[in-house]
């Protein structure tokens, strides 16, 4: 029998999970508590637990965390981890340090069915869907590994934001998703409250108002597009949710969300979706209608797009169009380095799952710029 691994389990999961054991449901906080809060991986750390419970756990239970295949770290602090999640599949994972807080952009699928023209995960395809645990492990792993690092007291945080801005439509894998999320949040594990916890959609509008009534935390909407013609084109999934349906579902999130605007992620790319014309119908669109914040996003270009980046002064241009009209926005800073941490790049280099690690130790460093998820949770 293959052990179970607690990483994937919520504390309700985990009471089931004690329950089956035949051992009492409150078990499960303290257990929950071990492995989250302190970072345990063996029961026989765990001293408060009944000897017997910790010889059944042993026998039925394991602590696994993901297989890290590099770490790269920036000169800003930037750290991004490449973890192997098998059959030659990876994702990454990136801790953005700034003062009074560590933001950790978490993956949600290895590659992703979306396809957006802009986004290298995208081009890379859809391998698979992740499980809680794998998703959990990137935050347990990055808490506890940095803690100890840093050498911070028991019980102070590292992490203090999380964004679902890594590889993968995070609503397209919603049964995984949303146990993750009970994890970060839940005070006997990572305590992390709603606002600080940002999911970042392409639009999935069903889902959205799943999250609203399961787990409303801070939502990010990926738009990159003022009209229906140039958002079919940069991300397909607008087809199946065009952008009218969408801005009812961001609505509808208003009423349960942690803050009361919704984050529209913009995308720039030159000559694409940049123009004045593109910022007034954007204005157009949002005005009078829903309560937004903007987060224009240099595009971080990759060889296979054929795309690149705006200009900073068509950036600045587009960004007072939208401010002027009273929309709040800001443009999101880029941190430049070499590690190819920024959002639409991840795993680009990994695009041969079979022969990633050699890849990953022989790439010659290319010049990036790691987002801060300025403004996101
Ligand atoms: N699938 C989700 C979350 C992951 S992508 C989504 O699309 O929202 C996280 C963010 O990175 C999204 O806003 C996405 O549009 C943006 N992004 C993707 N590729 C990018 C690139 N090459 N340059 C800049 N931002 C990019
Ligand atoms: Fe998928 Fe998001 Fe990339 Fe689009 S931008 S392909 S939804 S990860």
């Amino acid at each position: 029998m293959t052990a179970v691994n607690l990483l994937d389990f919520d504390l309700q999961g985990l009471a089931a999970f004690c329950e089956q054991l035949g051992e009492k449901r409150f078990r499960a906080t303290q257990l929950f508590r071990w492995i989250h809060q302190r970072g345990a991986f063996e029961f026989s750390q765990m001293t408060d637990l009944a000897k017997s419970l910790r010889d059944k756990l042993a026998g039925t239970a394991c602590v696994t965390a993901l297989g890290v295949a590099s770490e790269q770290t920036a000169s800003d602090g930037t750290i991004k981890w490449l973890f192997d999640v098998g059959a030659g599949d990876a994702v990454e994972t990136v801790f953005i340090p700034e003062t009074g807080r560590g933001t950790l952009c978490i993956s949600s699928q290895a590659g992703c069915a979306v396809g957006c023209r802009f986004c290298s995960t995208g081009h890379q395809g859809f391998s698979r869907n992740l499980t809680t645990a794998e998703i959990v492990a990137q935050l347990w792993f990055a808490e506890h590994q940095l803690r100890s690092r840093l050498k911070r007291p028991e019980g102070e945080r590292v992490i203090t934001n999380v964004v679902m801005m890594g590889m993968g439509e995070p609503l397209q894998n919603y049964a995984a998703l949303v146990p993750a999320l009970k994890v970060m949040l839940d005070d006997h594990a990572y305590g992390l409250s709603r606002r600080r916890v940002t999911v970042s959609t392409s639009g999935v509008v069903p889902m959205i108002d799943r999250l609203r009534d399961d787990c409303p935390v801070a939502l990010a909407v990926s738009l990159h597009a003022p009209n229906d013609l140039l958002r079919n084109d940069l991300v397909p999934l607008n087809r199946k949710y065009p952008l009218d349906g969408l801005l009812w579902a961001c609505q509808r999130y208003l009423d349960k969300a942690p803050r009361d605007f919704i984050t529209f992620e913009y995308c720039m790319l030159d000559g694409v979706n940049d123009t004045p014309d593109h910022a007034e119908q954007l204005v157009a669109l949002v005005q009078d209608r829903i309560s937004c914040k903007f987060n224009l996003i240099p595009f971080n270009p990759f060889p296979a797009s054929g795309l690149t980046r705006s200009s900073n002064e068509r950036v600045s241009v587009f960004a007072r169009i939208l401010q002027d009209a009273g929309v709040v926005t800001t443009v999101r800073k880029t941190r430049g380095d070499t590690i190819a941490a920024a959002c639409g790049q991840l795993a680009g280099e990994v695009q041969d799952r079979t022969h990633f690690k050699e890849r990953v130790l022989t790439r010659a460093p290319i010049q990036i710029h790691a987002h801060r998820a300025e403004g996101l949770a």
